[in-house]
């Protein structure tokens, strides 16, 4: 049996892909033309630059409130797509039930809403795109990208060298066929990567090297985190995706699958992440402070600051609609910190 017959036969046999397919009609992606529902609000009217094919996301995980951490990535990724007169769309990235906790997504979207911002078109649950997955694993299977890889975390650790992002495999499972309880892996042998990021500047990357063939789909069924995000911003059709510097390693990998898939690379800005005064970075695991929307203003002002926008002195006594108003009017991608990390109180 060819693999992507192994494949089809799979899908049809796997719980995951049958729930996938019980939730797939709820919440389809929003297609890259549907009229924008709300990104008026805080258009930029009048601007005579800007980009309206520009389309950006804020992709939160539900392990938690979100913090000043997260805000930070919240209005760098609103303030590019709305000075650029285009779209901005929510993707909830739920798709490892085991770190997530229950009534975190919804926590987040109110959270957001009392901060001010407002999203194009309806909120993407990764839990529901299963199919879309799918379809991608079937398509790199058929391609010949992929293999099982029966290694544990023990065996890989005692062999592998350290890369950027941990162990670097070194492909001991090559032909392997693809197995139901198996992590599957994509082939990276002889890609290079080189991306110039907006304010992080150009990096090259030998996939092999330092990352190793990578897991696109978990021994439990669960689809990987670079596979899932991909599909996603290729199905909206994002062009920019601003997000934290912890996830400037992830790009590599992740324009490897585009290049696979046959999908266009967006663009990248990996802003500095917000370190405590212990000079880790703002995260629940270092009890980082929920956010609190009755001082959205100040909040909100503290995070434009730390982004290096020169905020008036007393504007975080306003409204949180004046702040964005201000916000929208001089938002400056050049006077961001081209810094990997930055504490919060400087
Ligand atoms: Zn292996």
């Amino acid at each position: 049996m060819g693999q992507a017959r192994r494949l089809r036969a799979l899908k049809a046999a796997s719980p995951l892909a049958l729930a996938a397919r019980r939730h797939y009609p709820i919440a389809r992606m929003s297609s890259p033309d549907a009229a924008a529902n709300t990104s008026t609000q805080h258009g930029r009217r009048g601007a005579a630059d800007g980009d309206p094919g520009y389309c950006g996301r804020f992709a939160p995980s539900p392990t938690g409130p979100l913090h000043f951490g997260s805000l930070v990535t919240a209005v760098g990724s609103y303030l590019q797509a709305r000075s650029n007169r285009g779209r901005w769309l929510v993707r909830i990235e739920d798709i490892d039930p085991p770190r997530e906790q229950p009534g975190a997504a919804a926590d987040i979207l109110r959270t957001l809403e009392l901060f001010g911002f407002a999203w194009d078109g309806e909120v993407v649950y990764q839990s529901r795109r299963g199919e879309a997955y799918l379809a991608a694993l079937e398509r790199l299977a058929a391609a010949g990208m992929l293999y099982a890889c029966t290694c544990s975390r023990k065996e890989i650790a005692a062999v592998a060298s350290l890369g950027p992002v941990g162990h670097v495999y070194p492909g001991r499972c090559r032909g392997r066929p693809l197995a139901e309880r198996q992590a599957w892996r994509v082939l990276t042998a002889g890609s290079r990567i080189r991306f110039r990021d907006l304010l992080q500047g150009e990096s090259e990357w030998d996939l092999e090297a330092s990352y190793g063939d990578f897991v696109v789909r978990r021994a439990d069924g669960l689809f990987a985190y670079h596979l899932a995000s991909v599909v996603d911003d290729a199905a909206a059709g994002v062009t920019e995706v601003v997000r934290g510097h912890d996830l400037l390693a992830c790009t590599p990998p992740q324009i490897h699958l585009q290049r696979l898939l046959g999908h266009s690379t967006p663009r990248y800005m990996h802003l500095p992440i917000a370190l405590n005064a212990q000079g880790q970075k703002l995260s629940k695991q270092n009890h980082a402070r929920p956010l609190d929307p009755r001082r959205a203003p100040q909040q909100l002002a503290a995070a434009l600051r730390f982004l290096g926008q020169p905020v008036p002195a007393g504007l975080e006594q306003a409204s949180v609609a004046e702040l964005w108003q201000w916000a929208v009017a001089h938002w400056s991608a050049d006077a961001i910190p081209r810094a990997a990390a930055l504490p919060v109180d400087r």
